[in-house]
């Protein structure tokens, strides 16, 4: 049976959620307008004050912010309230460049802790849960986030960590964590490494699996889920807009609901910013609506991604954002075909590789060029070289045939790319350390 943290809220008609969306959106505005510098000049610049916006059909007239407008306000630029009433701070964990510091009042936090019981409960967890955390603890929202959910929900925390595999299973298995917490690519890693242990996946207690912070296919949540024996879904956020939660993965597995009485969500033609209508593919957008330490206007995420309303098979009423497909700054430009690494990804597990692979892109002779090395598995392992040779090629116009791109195809044995216990590195691009 569905379970629902907080069923009213998360199953609101569309009226009610709207409602409260336009009570929120004026007065977070005029928190930033008269607190934040930053969002001030922005709006005095193009005439906007904060009386202008009254609804959320307002939301357009306000600029966009971007994570340069972070980087430029460094450390503390864009913080609203004094530091005496900031309780926590995380940082980005600069995948794309200089880090950005956020702050969080104690409300932001309960707030927080709220939305990732909401996600707890979505997945079936509650008080009765042994929830393991291997999400990394510290300035990366992962570990506080999702440990802050299960704290509300009143489940038994295991805040292990990320890191020490073989430890982090024993521990899976002598404790009965029952929900584990982490990337999707540890996960995986986790999988490997229970086998490896010569543990069978009935030997562990675990029902279901939360996992986010870096793009993951379908593809590889059914090999998770076979090689775990759970349930495995999806969590989305970013530490610009809050960390974990600030949209949830249910029952459905198709897409995360978004708290749309804490943020506001929209897709956008990356190109011109124009607004665009539900079922578009375009780049995400987050405003909050609650927050107070860092309220976030318009923030331009850089995610690919769809948005759908309406009641989903779970009940949840929420907006929904498809799994995104990846960062702007992931999708690969090749010889003018654009790609996503989870595009990739997906044509590997379909043609019966698993997620262990590295994409690396160069230019020779003024041509990109891109290899992908994926690695066999110890069931599929040959060293005879005709039969490399026969599976490459076939990789290689599969991919051609569904992606449009001319890969050179590298099988590489077991366990010889490295695996990551956080967000997992898909592509080295040489192009870009010239
Ligand atoms: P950094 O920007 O340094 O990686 P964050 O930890 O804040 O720091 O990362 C947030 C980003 O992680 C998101 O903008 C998104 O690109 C990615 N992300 C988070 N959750 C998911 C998810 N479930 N699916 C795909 N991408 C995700
Ligand atoms: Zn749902």
């Amino acid at each position: 049976m569905e379970k629902y943290w907080q069923k009213e809220i998360e199953t609101a008609s569309r009226d009610e959620i709207i409602a409260i969306q336009n009570e929120r959106l004026p007065k977070t505005v005029k928190h930033v307008y008269d607190n934040v510098p930053h969002y001030r000049a922005k709006m005095d610049e193009i005439g906007v004050k904060p009386e202008d916006i009254k609804t959320i059909d307002d939301l357009k007239k306000l600029p966009f912010s971007y994570k340069q407008d972070l980087r430029d306000t460094y450390p503390y630029g864009m913080f609203a309230v004094p530091m005496k009433d900031v309780v926590r701070l995380h940082a980005s964990s600069g995948t794309t460049g200089k880090q950005i510091v956020v702050g969080y009042t104690q409300h932001d936090l309960d707030v927080w802790d709220e939305i990732c019981a909401r996600q707890l409960y979505a997945v079936g967890a509650d008080e009765s849960d042994m929830v393991h955390v291997s999400y990394g603890y510290g300035l990366f929202t992962g570990g506080f986030g999702l440990h802050g959910g299960a704290s509300k929900i009143g489940a038994t925390i295991i805040p292990v960590s990320s890191g020490n595999t073989n430890r982090q299973v024993t521990i899976l298995k002598d404790f009965r964590s029952t929900i584990l917490c982490c990337t999707p690519s540890y996960a995986m890693f986790i999988g490997e490494t229970l086998k490896q242990m010569g543990i069978d996946k009935s030997e562990i207690c675990l029902k279901a699996g939360i996992f986010g912070a870096e793009p993951w296919t379908d593809e590889m949540r059914m090999q998770i889920e076979e090689m775990l024996g759970i349930k495995a879904y999806d969590v989305y956020g970013l530490t610009e807009v809050m960390g974990p939660g600030v949209c949830y993965g249910c029952s459905a597995q198709n897409g995360m609901h978004v708290n749309e009485d804490h943020f506001i969500i929209e897709v956008i033609n990356p190109e011109t910013g124009e607004v665009l209508p539900d079922g578009e593919q375009g780049e995400i957008v987050f405003t909050s609506l609650t927050k107070e330490a860092f309220p976030i206007i318009r923030y331009r995420t850089r995610d690919i991604g769809v948005v759908t309303r309406g009641t989903c098979e779970c009940g949840r009423t929420f907006a929904k954002m498809s799994k995104p497909r990846g960062r702007t700054d992931d999708m690969l430009i090749i010889r003018g075909v654009n790609v996503f690494p989870s595009q990739i990804e997906t044509v590997l597990i379909r043609c019966g590789y698993t997620a262990n692979y590295l994409i690396l892109v160069d230019r020779v002779n003024n041509l990109d060029t891109v290899e992908v090395k994926v690695e066999m598995t110890d069931e599929a392992f040959t060293d005879s070289m005709t039969e490399l040779t026969k599976r490459e090629r076939t990789l290689h116009e599969e991919l051609k045939s569904l992606l449009g791109i001319s890969a050179k195809v590298t099988l590489v044995p077991p366990r010889s790319i490295e695996r990551s216990t956080g967000k997992a590195v898909r592509v080295i691009d040489k192009r870009k350390l010239i």
